[in-house]
This record gives structure tokens, sequence and C-alpha cells, in this order.
């Protein structure tokens, strides 16, 4: 079944407020095995709204419009939908009695004009809204000779997602033919995403039943497989059939191929320190903090994580993780050595199993003839080897930095796999 989204506000044109709630729906109606075909959003005006509701009925099954229920003169969503599909509005006396109630119980004056928030569309149910004054509504109704589900829920988020969840949901599950989800998550680490698309595009394209969406950042790469199937178990297999191809086809590349949420790369990286009775410590220059923050993160990392220190002056790399002036005077701060005596250093001060050394260049300055601006080295030292990696990667500072975390992350987990 398709669905779409109006989301009602002129304040979601300007540059400084997003429309959330449109996120939040599309994330339930998935759940419930409705695809989200197109997104509105329209400004306060009446002539715009009623276009572009027509125009969605036009070719939608389940229209959901978001906001404009508030009592002020600008909120028009009930008189649109009136317009559009040529309904009328009566004023509900039971809504207006409690308004009045709320009024009185918040002790404020009710302006005439919050009475409109007691109309109601003809054949529409009224859905309460506990967190609000303006009720949602319900209309199962007919467009062009079509059925059509018509919902209107508030603005404010805190109104929008409860009120969507206790009185939509169950009416959606209800109103449409039974369906199954499955959903499998999949992540990769440090693939470039055109190799992967290389991979996966003929295997995922032969899928046509399951809806594949590719999430992309800084070297993580997410796979979200789903598929609605009246079978559960049909449903089921074709994502686990699919995601095994895949993570066939990415071979060590996937870090996290669970149920319906994978974890990410910082639990993973916990995980197998764990399994492994390993501990880690780092030091960290370029990134300064942002591994360690990562790790952190997640709850119960102490078990596993011991520290670290950010390095940034020579001096720092001396004191915390023992790097003579000598060696980096030789080979720049910036380089394998240094990196390779950070990681041993602090495994040695710190008494962890393994040790992590990171320097770089985040950029945009610093860059010299040799060293070019994203030039990172990260080494991991255990008892057994300390090995350093050479990366240079491209973009503004924040991504380099980035960049450079999930690296030396998918190094440690490579060591302990
Ligand atoms: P109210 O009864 O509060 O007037 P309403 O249904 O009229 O509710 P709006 O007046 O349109 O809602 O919006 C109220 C608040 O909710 C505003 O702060 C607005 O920015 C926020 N809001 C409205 N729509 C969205 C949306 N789609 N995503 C996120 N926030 C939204
Ligand atoms: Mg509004």
């Amino acid at each position: 079944m398709k669905s779409e989204i109006i989301a009602v506000g002129s304040e979601m044109l300007t540059p400084w407020r997003q429309d959330t709630n449109s996120l939040y729906l599309t994330e339930k109606l998935n759940e419930i095995g409705v695809t989200v075909t197109f997104k509105t959003i329209v400004g306060d005006r009446r002539k715009d709204l009623v276009s572009a509701i027509r125009i969605a009925l036009g070719r939608t099954d389940i229209l959901a419009i978001t906001g404009g229920l508030g009592p002020t003169e600008d909120d028009l969503t009930r008189e649109a939908v009136a317009e559009a599909l040529s309904l009328t509005l009566r004023r509900e006396a039971t809504l207006v009695a409690a308004l009045h109630a709320r009024s009185a119980l918040l002790r404020v004056p009710m302006p005439t004009n919050n009475l409109k928030q007691a109309d109601v569309l003809e054949g529409a149910t009224v859905l309460p809204n506990p967190n609000g004054s303006a009720p949602g509504q319900w209309l199962d109704t007919r467009f062009a000779g079509y059925r059509k589900l018509i919902l209107l829920v508030p603005g404010p988020p805190s109104e929008c997602q409860p009120l969507f969840d206790a009185e939509c949901l169950p009416r959606l599950r209800a109103a449409i033919p039974k369906r199954a989800i499955a959903k499998r998550t999949l992540r990769a680490a440090m693939i470039p995403e055109s190799q992967a698309d290389k991979f996966l595009a003929p295997i995922y394209t032969a899928y046509k039943d399951v809806e594949t969406t590719i999430l992309a950042h800084a070297g993580d790469i997410q796979l979200t497989l789903l598929c609605s199937k009246p079978s559960a178990t049909v449903a089921q297999q074709r994502v686990d059939e699919l995601a095994g191809r895949m993570e066939e086809a990415l071979e060590d590349w996937v870090y996290s191929s669970g149920g319906e949420s994978a974890e990410s790369l910082e639990q993973i990286v916990l995980f197998y320190l764990g399994l492994r009775d390993a501990t880690l410590a780092v030091a960290e220059s370029c990134t300064g903090g942002m591994i360690a923050e990562r790790i952190t993160s997640v709850s119960g990392s102490s078990r596993s994580f011991l520290g670290g220190a950010v390095v940034y002056s020579d001096a720092l790399k001396y004191a915390f993780a023992g790097v003579s002036p000598e060696l980096i005077a030789q080979h720049g701060a910036v380089s394998a050595e240094v990196a390779k005596a950070l990681a041993h250093g602090i495994r040695l001060r710190t008494g962890a199993t393994l040790g992590l050394g990171i320097t770089g260049i985040a950029g945009p300055t610093g860059a010299t003839e040799d060293k070019p601006v994203g030039l990172v080295h990260i080494a991991v030292s255990d008892a057994q080897k300390n090995e350093a990696t050479e990366r240079t990667f491209r973009g503004d500072r924040t991504r380099v930095r980035e960049f450079a975390t999930q690296q030396a992350l998918d190094l440690i987990r490579r060591r302990l796999m």
C-alpha cells in the first residue's frame, strides 16, 4: 500500500525549521508495510493546501497530514480537506465542551477562534489528543471513485507521535490487508561506496520484493532490507537470503549483520574485546579524543576500555606515551614510526592488551610538500605485533577526523577478529 505525507506550516519552508514528523510517520508506516512515495511541505495557505491534498489523493491510498490543526488563523488543515473533498465541517458539541473545560482547567480565557478545533469533517472519527487541544481526525472516504484513508494529526511532535501510535496505527492495521514485515540491517566499514555498489547492485536488483536502502556516512555503510509479505516466514526468508548474499559479497567489510537493527562499529569492537578478554587504550593526536568518545558512548565499555590520552603536542606524546623527541625529529609527528610509538607507549603505560596510536593532518592547514592534508597514520600494538596503516582521506577537517576515527576502530576490529 502506498502513502503520502503532507506537512503543513510555513515555518518549515524557512531555513530554521525542519519537518521531522514525517520521519517518524515514515518509520511507523514502513513497519506496517506501507511505503511512503511522496512527502510535501506546504505553507499555511489554503489554496496551496487544497491543491496539495488533491494531487496526493490522486495517486495514493493513505494520506497523513500533520500540522495546521491549531486554533490560529493560519491553521487551515480541516478547512482545506473539507474543500478538497467537498465535505462539510460540523462543530461538535462534546469537543466544544472539552475545549471550555480545558481552558477552565488552565485558567485561561478561551478566544472564540479556539472553537474551530471542534470542527469535524463529515464522516470523520475524532482522535483524542491528550497532549494538546487540537484532536486528530480519521477519515475513511472515497475520492474519484477510490477508497482513501486520510489522517489529520497535530503538528507539535510531542502530540503527533503519541496520537499516531495510539489512534492511527491500530486503525491502519485493521484497515489494510495483513502483511508481515521482515527487516534486516547490515553494516560495513571503510568500503568505498562505489565499490560497495558494484558488488551489491547486481544482487539486490534481483530481489524486487525487498526494499534496500543504503545510508553512507564517513566510512560507514548501512544497508537496510525490508520485505513485506502475507506470510512472515516468507518475508523473513527473502530478507535473510538477500542479506546472506550481500554479506558474502562484502566479505569482511561487514562488521555487523544482526537482526532488525545492527550494532555500531564501537559496539562490535567492545564485543570482540570482551570475547578475547582484552583491554584497549588509545593515544590520539589528530582525532583529539573522538575514538575514546565513540567507545565510551557504549554503556558497559569500562569493562574493556581503559582510557587514553589526547597527545596533541610533541611534549605530551613524550610525557604520556613515551615517544622520544628524537623519533619525532627524525620522522615528523605525522609518520608511521610515531603512530607505532604511540600505540606501543600507551599500551605499556596503561597495561592494556591493545594500544592504538593515531596521528595525522586533519587540515585545512598543516600540509607539507610530502605530507598532504588528510594523511593519517594509525597503529595497533599488541604483545605480538605493532603495525601501522597509512591512509589519506579527502574532505574537510570534520570529515577527515571522522574517517580517521572510523578507520582506527575498524583496524582494532580486524586485529581482534
Ligand atoms: P497546535 O494545536 O499546537 O497549534 P498544530 O497542529 O496547529 O498544533 P502547528 O501550529 O502547525 O501545529 O505547529 C505547532 C508546532 O509544531 C510548531 O512549533 C511547529 O514548528 C511544530 N511542527 C509542526 N509541524 C511539524 C513537523 N512536521 N515536524 C516537526 N515539527 C512540526
Ligand atoms: Mg501551524
